[in-house]
């Protein structure tokens, strides 16, 4: 038997678009050619068990091999094999309309994996790598011969009698001198580790390791010699096939070990298992977030049948999902993924939401059934939930009811909780609920304790996301508002309709507003009386809330790049009512009058951090003398 013929394509030159385009990822040749093997495997399998093969399975390993020599891989499996009809069939003909089409579509393009998928080029990809590839197949059928094809790369195939003896394909490449990188036990074993390691039937890596010999070298020392080691380089069963029945949380643990060997132990998991409307298995992890979300970012690995496709997951994860690690595994997920397809894919899209109400599922039953462990790991959690329901409508929807607020106790509420809480104290004579937070409990410590000393709660909101949080609750929230405590004296955060007393008259007020005026000496600080508690401060500064979150939202780039150019402006708030004021108003001395106007100015900016430099030596020198 030997035939020759040509390749049925429509061009003359594939093979050097092949090579050309696709140099960024010459490395997915094994993937391909790997889990060929293993479609072969699990095909004999399944023949088998439906009784159309009565044969003898065997060990069904697939062996990987490499010879640095003679320059080639090898890749052999003992999978269902092919006739020389069928090379003739499922290899010869490329399957794929109109070369023409493709050439010029893709002249340009440099995502191998959109060309492969889009074109049924899996076996092709060999020839990334290979000069000629050479095709040993002995088909499973009764009385079929083994055949052999080979192919130069050119469109030009040989096919001949082959010689294998067993049941099964193999598949030698003769690489080509620019990719010598991949005859390269290190390298192989790299590719290996990553697109292989889950696969469903046992992959065998030829390596070599030392065993020591009889007999000693001339210096006395023992004599060693290299031995083959046969290397099962895959875990066939990982546990995102298994029935979570059949788990431990140590069988988690130790599985997010494996695939993040330096990570601190996760929160918690969640085992994903859907048969429709698509098929989806696979386990994500809550990891322990830093606040560097950026680095904790593809650490999900995407599988199609326990094939490694790609831990780029950004168009089938949710966003804010980008967050959990682990492994999601779908056969309705092409195993050539590429960004426009995903884009448009509708199973991508289900997927998509799925995922987000099943981690939102898995928060609230956790809230519900262990609420005191899932305050404990609120703080890991807390950055993950709020980072969802600023970015994703459905996600706020269910996690309305499991978030938290921390208040400066270290005390958490929900969102109806807290507000039943802080309603009778903290609600304006308009009826709007004022929420105060912190977002610096140590620098605003003395605004936090007059807001205490008024009965109003204080909310932590000091991680990277609570900015925005702060906002979307604001929108999200009826009546209800948010004021940083200290964008104004406690007294005034929140407009009551009690009008408080005088102590002043009203021309010492005007007398103080001068002295103080006059005192600072800075058009930055605009300063007011206020009749106050006595015991309040008998001076604040503070910096308007509408005008610091303008501020704070042009540094990020938030476009109000026009409040970014101002000046900062700060309020000096003077309690009229506080002693001290009433002793500066009645000193006769002017400049004892100044000094203590000074005095009680910079205490306020002592409290803020707002006093640096030269005016700091000042305070000091000042303090010294009036002590
Ligand atoms: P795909 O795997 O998507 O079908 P490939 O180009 O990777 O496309 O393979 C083409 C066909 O060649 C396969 O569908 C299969 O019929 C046949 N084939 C490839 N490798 C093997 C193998 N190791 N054993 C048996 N058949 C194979
Ligand atoms: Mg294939």
């Amino acid at each position: 038997m030997q035939e020759k013929g040509t390749i049925s394509i429509h061009t003359e030159n594939i093979f050097p678009i092949i090579k050309k385009f696709l140099y960024s990822d010459h490395e997915i040749f094994l993937r391909e050619l790997v889990s060929n093997a293993v479609d072969a495997t699990q095909k004999i399998k399944r023949l088998s068990s439906l009784g159309q093969y009565t044969g003898e399975l065997g060990e069904l390993k697939i062996e990987v091999a490499f010879d640095e020599n003679a320059k080639t891989i090898t890749i052999s499996d003992h999978g269902l094999g092919m006739t020389a009809d069928e090379i003739k069939k499922y290899i010869n003909q490329i399957a794929f309309s109109g070369a023409e089409e493709f050439m010029e579509k893709f002249k340009d393009s440099k995502d191998a994996n959109e060309i492969i998928g889009r074109f049924g080029l899996g076996f092709y990809s060999a020839f990334m790598v290979a000069d000629s590839v050479e095709i040993q197949t002995l088909s499973y059928q009764e009385g079929a011969e083994p055949a052999r094809w080979i192919c130069d790369g050119s469109t030009e195939f040989e096919i001949t009698e082959g010689n294998l003896a067993e049941r099964g394909t193999e598949i030698t490449l003769h690489v080509n001198k620019d990719n010598e990188e991949f005859l390269s036990k290190h390298r192989l074993q790299e590719i290996l580790d990553k697109y292989c390691k889950f696969l469903p039937v046992p992959i065998k890596f030829g390596t070599t390791a030392q065993e020591e010999e009889d007999g000693v070298d001339e210096e006395g020392k023992p004599k060693y010699k290299s031995i083959e080691v046969d290397n099962i380089i895959n875990d066939t069963n990982p546990i995102w096939t298994k029935a979570p029945a059949d788990l431990k949380d140590e069988d988690y643990l130790n599985f997010y070990k494996q695939l993040y060997p330096f990570s601190e132990d996760p929160l918690f998991w969640i085992h994903l298992n859907v048969d429709y409307p698509f098929n989806l298995t696979g386990v994500l992890y809550f990891p322990k977030l830093k606040n560097d979300f950026e680095i904790q970012r593809n650490k999900i690995k995407l599988f199609s049948r326990q094939v490694f496709i790609t831990d780029e997951v950004k168009d089938i994860v949710p966003e804010f999902l980008m967050l959990l690690h682990g492994v999601i595994d779908s056969p309705d997920i092409p195993l050539n993924v590429s960004r426009s397809f995903l884009q448009a894919d509708g199973n991508v899209k289900k997927i998509n939401s799925y995922i987000t109400k099943k981690v939102a599922d898995k928060l609230a039953d956790l809230f519900k059934s262990d609420r005191k462990t899932y305050e404990e790991k609120w703080t890991d959690i807390g950055l993950f939930v709020k980072y969802g329901m600023v970015s994703e409508e459905k996600f706020y929807d269910k996690a309305k009811d499991f978030v938290l607020l921390t208040n400066t106790k270290k005390e958490n509420f929900t969102l109806t909780e807290y507000k039943d809480k802080v309603a009778p104290e903290q609600t304006d004579k308009d009826g709007n609920l004022v929420y105060i937070y912190t977002n610096d409990p140590d620098k605003q410590d003395a605004f936090i304790q007059s807001a205490n000393k008024k009965g109003y709660d204080v909310l932590l909101m000091n991680s990277p996301i609570d900015n925005h949080f702060v906002g979307n609750l604001e929108h999200k929230l009826e009546k209800t508002s948010f004021k940083r405590v200290d964008a104004d004296v406690a007294d005034r955060l929140i407009k009551k309709e009690d009008a408080p007393e005088h102590i002043l008259t009203q021309e010492q007020t005007d007398k103080v507003k001068v002295i103080f005026e006059k005192a600072i000496n800075k058009p930055a600080y605009k300063v007011e009386i206020e009749s106050l508690n006595p015991d309040e401060l008998p001076v604040t500064v503070t910096m308007d809330e509408f005008m610091r979150r303008m501020k704070e939202m042009a540094a990020m780039g938030g476009g109000m790049s026009f409040y970014g150019s101002m000046p900062d402006n700060y309020k000096v708030i003077v309690n009229g009512n506080h002693k001290l004021i009433s002793r500066i108003v009645q000193e006769e001395n002017e400049e004892v009058q100044t000094k203590l106007s000074k005095q009680a100015f910079d205490l306020a900016l002592l409290s803020q951090g707002l006093l640096t430099g030269a005016e700091l030596t000042e305070f000091v020198n000042r303090s010294v003398n009036l002590i």
